[in-house]
């Protein structure tokens, strides 16, 4: 069982793992599952499901097949976004500016000096794909390496199947990208949204981006229970990550899966500062 506290500082090693391939359409779905549905997979010390290394290497492979880069590179800036949420050790809060919290961080050559994979990402450094992908820290060579990769599966689905479905791929994957960085910017934005947990950080929950995240863009609720595989928590608050990590565990793909309870939910909305949660396995 998780324990996590809702702080600057306090947060757990935590993580949004990220999904895998495929053509067009499917792919677009698929790595934007990845994005968020894999919103955990093994990226969390304490991790929010169990899974084979098969399960975990499909997911990951459509979010690194969607331009994300180094799986460690981007579990190591997410954990340290929820550590240092919305300060300014934060590497991606747009408190310190727009652009810098969309595309400035991930386009640094390398880590901020708070921030380090050896340190915060001691459990995929030892994985020896995540550990070449990662190009032994150095950012911008991972980014040179992961453009290969991109281009390279473009051009065998082009010698395969034709200049259609390696073309949708490749705008599917960019456009993909796009939906993770603009939630790093537009969920922290409290005018956008609302709040269904209050907390010391600007974390809000914005419609649009809930829908276009499958889950994630219910922010405020992901930074009250970063330990939970559930986000979406009101009627309306669609969560198709956490449908399919349900469905995933019914058919034994998953295990142990963490999430909110309603009695958790229950007891969070009418202490509102009590800010930290328990998530018990279901
Ligand atoms: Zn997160
Ligand atoms: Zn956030």
């Amino acid at each position: 069982m998780g324990y996590y506290t809702y702080s600057n500082s306090a947060n757990p090693e935590f993580f949004d793992a990220r999904t895998k391939h495929g053509h067009g359409k499917s792919q677009m779905v698929l790595s934007n599952l990845d994005t968020d549905t894999c919103r955990s997979l093994q990226f969390s010390l304490q991790s929010l499901f169990c899974c084979s290394k098969l399960v975990e290497y499909f997911f990951i492979a459509a979010g690194y097949l969607a331009f994300q880069g180094s799986p460690i590179m981007w579990a190591t800036i997410h954990r340290a976004h929820h550590r240092y949420v919305d300060s300014d050790l934060d590497p991606h809060s747009p408190q310190y500016g727009f652009l810098d919290a969309y595309i400035g961080w991930i386009a640094r050559k390398n880590y901020p000096a708070h921030i380090a994979p050896g340190a915060q990402s001691k459990d995929l450094i030892n994985d020896p794909i995540y550990g070449f992908l990662e190009q032994k820290g150095n950012i911008r060579r991972g980014h040179e390496l992961s453009y290969a990769i991109n281009i390279l599966f473009r051009i065998i689905l082009f010698a395969c199947f034709g200049w259609v479905p390696a073309l949708a791929s490749l705008l599917a994957g960019m456009m993909v990208l796009q939906i993770p960085l603009m939630l790093n910017v537009l969920c922290h934005i409290p005018r956008l949204g609302y709040k269904n947990y209050a907390g010391i950080d600007d974390s809000v929950n914005v419609w649009f981006v809930g829908f276009l995240a499958l889950g994630e863009g219910w922010h405020n609720n992901h930074h009250a229970f970063p330990g939970s595989a559930r986000t979406g928590i009101r009627f309306f608050e669609f969560d198709l990550s956490w449908l399919t990590i349900y469905a995933m565990a019914k058919i034994g793909l998953v295990s142990k899966v963490k999430a909110i309870t309603n009695d958790q939910l229950l007891q969070h909305r009418k202490q509102p500062n009590l800010c930290d949660a328990s998530v018990r396995e279901q």
